[in-house]
């Protein structure tokens, strides 16, 4: 696991970290207890039929313990998150058995629902960011851009973290089958659009935090543009000197945008056009 990003620096947030901390507790920010409610209990209503019997909670909580001991480092709060969504629910049922091993899983299209681990990793680092507040707020990210909804499983554990999650699928069946699995989950603060992400998404932007699920030759400057100031950019890139793909990070302040390169990963091609 290559190292963490280099030593903090402090810049000025674009944004009022009171708005999102705990102890201010507007009446808005008691919805992520709500939320973790519905999630739970709509995926028990959906566990029975997805074959793994009738504790999926049980399993998922080991690969959640097993997450925890890895070694890399992850964010407690992640991990509390993916502890609530139920990973088998997005997968094709004959492979619900396997969801929650730390493997990438087939969704069609020849695509892949990423690994546990990297899933875990990206939205740490995301968190992980310079201008992050100090106070554990209960939604530490404000508006998050995914590039790449996939099955929607990302996307479900970033709106457990997020306020705001748009996120952009080029392939329309992956699109729609990701929207229905949403919608039955009650997580409808995501914004599910088809179109091709490598453009982002200008009409909602700047976002604080952008994740890439599928990699590329260099980081589309579109994304660049559309990250907040005290944002940061998470994507997988190749890279020639590793000799293969990298999560890159890219730090935005007002001196401009910082990278540094991570763990070496495998994602699906980032592509462009829609199907
Ligand atoms: N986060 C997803 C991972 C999906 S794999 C999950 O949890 O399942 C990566 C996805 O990126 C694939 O579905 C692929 O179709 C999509 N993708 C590749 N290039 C893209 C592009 N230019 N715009 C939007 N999505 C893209």
């Amino acid at each position: 696991m290559a190292s963490p990003p280099d030593s903090p620096r402090r810049f000025p947030a674009s944004w009022p970290a009171a708005e999102e901390t705990s102890r201010t507790k507007p009446a808005e920010l008691l919805r992520p207890q709500r939320l973790l409610r519905d999630v739970a209990s709509a995926a028990q209503r959906r566990d029975a039929p997805a074959g793994l019997g009738l504790d999926s909670d049980a399993v998922r909580l080991r690969m959640i313990e097993r997450l925890r001991r890895s070694g890399v480092a992850l964010e407690p709060v992640v991990l509390e998150a993916m502890s609530r969504v139920p990973r088998h629910l997005f997968v094709d049922s004959a492979l619900a058995i396997q969801a929650y091993e730390d493997t990438s899983l087939p969704i069609g299209h020849g695509q892949t629902i990423s690994k546990p681990t990297v899933v875990a990793r990206m939205i740490s680092l995301l968190l992980q960011r310079p201008s992050a507040s100090a106070e554990r707020p209960m939604l530490p990210l404000r508006h998050v851009l995914e590039i790449g909804t996939g099955c929607g499983y990302q996307a479900a554990v970033l709106c457990l973290l997020a306020r705001r999650v748009t996120s952009i699928e080029r392939i329309r069946p992956l699109h729609e089958r990701a929207r229905e699995q949403l919608r039955a989950l009650s997580l409808d603060q995501a914004r599910l659009l088809f179109g091709d992400g490598r453009l982002g998404h200008a009409p909602s932007a700047p976002y604080d935090a952008i994740i890439a699920a599928a990699g590329g030759g260099d980081i589309p400057p579109l994304w660049l543009d559309q990250l907040a100031l005290g944002g940061r950019l998470v994507a997988p890139m190749h890279s020639e000197h590793h000799g293969g793909q990298v999560l890159v990070v890219v730090d935005r302040d007002e001196a401009g945008w910082h990278r540094s390169m991570h763990d070496g990963v495998h994602f699906v091609p980032l592509e462009s056009g829609t199907l």
